[in-house]
């Protein structure tokens, strides 16, 4: 059902939804058969509802029935009646001469009474209380009207008797009814309440397709939702409306007050103010309401845990209805459920605005590296250079020599650092990296080894690769992939002590979809083994960060940026792969790199 979110819809009490059709029409039955069966023209059953008398069947002419249902007879008025009352068994009868002369809440009919002490009088009243099971008067069968003119004799009046207790099941029955129903229709509103509220990210849009369900469940006119400000994820609401500033404000601090002690409030004119209103309060928030152009209201705060995050407010229109026990429960329930929802989304903001703070934070400082580090590649090619020119010349004292060694192999340091700055602003930016094509993977291997091959046998470790005969196929550039394997085998070379050995080991793997849900095809896994100083868990955790360098004094002995793997783990996932590791501090690591091997 789709309603206009600015046309309050208009809803009194109506008797014609008022529980179900079957237990109406049971009621209605009733009536017809005891106005037939114990031969009077009208028969009528009302029910109490907020202590007003409603008819909910009748029996009689049209004439009658149009006076009979507009009644609204307050129900202290039929108790008093009863006071007065001869007790003939369920059916209690009022003789004329004890009603008074002006009833404004009885139907009197007009005719001449008869003579004789029997005869039937327009002001006679007969009718019998109808209670439920604990005990509460719940409505009335009166009866009007004998076609005999006269008071109902023995026969009639036993018959009268088993009416009257039918009519009382019924009417049980019909109160069990409307109980459900509207136990039903809360559930209902709950329900689509939460199936919105988590179905949509914003949620001022969810809030605002909320409520025909909350209008509907709660036979609301209208309804005003407010979340209160929030520095990151600011405040909304459905349909706002002038509102005045300072009833906003009074709202706000009502609505903590009652989410403290879990309570709705309820603003109705019949009502006895609840406890934490004082009376002016009630009366200034009813008249505020009633310039809102509604004549009763229930302020329902939403919150989560101890946090009160807003409030909605169901307005209707007319102060027939009460707001029910049953209401105002399942009223806190849904404030709750919308409660969590608005700080789901307003988390879900908080978290998108910092992603997009740390992105171009990110952004930045990728632009700033790689813009320190071409300003830093001229002059340090100058320098190197120079340096080489220098050191050719014939007359160097052995000083001189050893200071330009130093400040050549300072220089080396920097130009690497300078280097792969570069290398790792290239791969941050999509526009800048090479595309990637389909190649055998083991020419990279073979070249990541010769590449360390000296650095190897300076160190005196062994470095063994084993290679299958067919090609390896993986996607990628040769530089990209070569660089990954160089960096993981001077590593493994780097943190290994003379006489150890790093291995080199292949393999091609399935992937078991029912473990990488959602994932087939098959995987090439190159791994680096060796039997060097290993890496503590803590390392483990950072070992991709840029520039970090393990805090073990055995590993910080070696020379390193800190960037090497760091620019692997990039290259690797920008390939659609991954790189694990596996190492146990002073036993020796091994890297394992993993990449999808291309679809045949
Ligand atoms: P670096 O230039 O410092 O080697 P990397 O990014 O390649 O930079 O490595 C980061 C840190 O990880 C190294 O400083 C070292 O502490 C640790 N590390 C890397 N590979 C190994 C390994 N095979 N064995 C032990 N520690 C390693």
């Amino acid at each position: 059902m789709t309603l206009d979110a600015h046309t309050p819809r208009v809803k009194q009490f109506d008797v014609t939804t008022w529980s179900d059709a079957a237990a109406r029409g049971t009621l209605q039955l009733i009536a017809e058969s005891v106005a037939q069966m114990v031969r009077f023209e009208v028969a009528n059953i009302s029910a109490v509802l907020d202590g007003i008398l409603y008819s909910v069947a009748i029996e009689g002419g049209e004439e009658v029935k149009v006076a009979v249902t507009g009644l609204r007879t307050p129900i202290h008025y039929v108790l008093d009646e009863l006071e007065l009352a001869d007790d003939w068994g369920r059916f209690k009868f009022v003789p004329h001469e004890r009603m008074a002369e002006d009833d404004p809440f009885r139907w009197i009919p007009e005719f001449v009474p008869g003579e004789g002490a029997d005869a039937w009088h327009p002001h006679d009243a007969l009718l019998a209380p109808l209670y439920s099971v604990a005990g509460d008067l719940q409505g009335l069968l009166s009866i009007d009207l004998p076609i005999s003119g006269a008071r109902p004799d023995a026969t009639q009046r036993n018959l009268l008797e088993r009416y009257a207790a039918q009519a009382e099941r019924a009417l049980q029955n019909a109160f069990e009814r409307e109980a459900l129903a509207q136990r039903l229709r809360l559930t209902e509103a709950a329900r689509r309440v939460v199936q919105l509220a988590v179905s949509r990210p914003d949620i001022d849009v969810a809030l605002d397709e909320c409520r025909p369900a909350l209008l509907d469940g709660f036979r609301a006119d209208d309804v005003l939702i407010r979340t209160y400000g929030d520095e990151l994820a600011g405040s909304g609401g459905t349909a706002p409306r002038q509102v005045p500033e300072r009833l906003r404000q009074q709202l706000r601090e009502l609505a903590h007050t009652y989410w403290a002690s879990q309570r709705v409030a309820i603003l109705h004119p019949g009502r006895e103010e609840s406890e934490a209103l004082e009376p002016e309060q009630h009366a200034a928030l009813l008249a505020a309401l009633r310039g809102l152009g509604h004549a009763s209201g229930m302020l329902v705060p939403l919150g989560v845990g101890s946090r009160c995050l807003g409030h909605l407010i169901l307005l209707r229109s007319h102060d027939d209805l009460r707001w029910t026990t049953d209401e105002q429960v399942g009223a806190l329930e849904v404030a709750r459920d919308i409660g969590h929802a608005v700080l789901a989304s307003r988390n879900l903001m908080r978290e998108q605005r910092l992603v997009a703070e740390l992105r171009e934070l990110d952004t930045y400082k990728t632009q700033l590296l790689s813009t320190v580090s071409h300003e830093l590649k001229n002059p340090l090619g100058a320098i190197t250079g120079h340096l080489e020119l220098v050191v050719a010349s014939e007359d160097l004292s052995r000083d001189m020599l050893f200071s330009l060694g130093a400040m050549g192999r300072a220089t080396t340091r920097i130009t690497r650092v300078v280097e792969d700055l570069l290398t790792l602003a290239k791969l941050e930016d999509p526009d800048a990296r090479e595309s990637a094509a389909e190649l055998d993977l083991c020419p990279a291997l073979v070249a990541a080894v010769d590449s360390t091959a000296f650095l190897a046998s300076q160190r005196g470790v062994r470095v063994s690769l084993e290679l299958p005969d067919a090609p390896l196929l993986v996607s990628g550039t040769p530089e990209g992939l070569e660089r990954v394997f160089a960096n993981l085998v001077s590593n493994a070379v780097k943190y290994t002590p003379r006489d150890g050995s790093v291995t080199l080991e292949v393999a091609t793997t399935e992937i078991d979809p029912d473990v990488e849900v959602g994932r087939s095809g098959s995987e090439v896994v190159v791994s680096v083994t060796d039997e060097g100083i290993g890496i503590s868990a803590e390392d483990q955790a950072h070992l991709f960060d840029e520039f970090f360098r393990s805090t073990n004094p055995a590993a910080l002995a070696e020379p390193g940026t800190g960037l090497g793997l760091a620019i692997s783990a990039r290259i690797v996932e920008t390939l659609g792969g991954r790189i694990e590791v596996d190492s146990i501090l002073g036993e020796g690591s091994t890297f394992r790199v993993v990449l999808p091997a291309p679809r045949a």
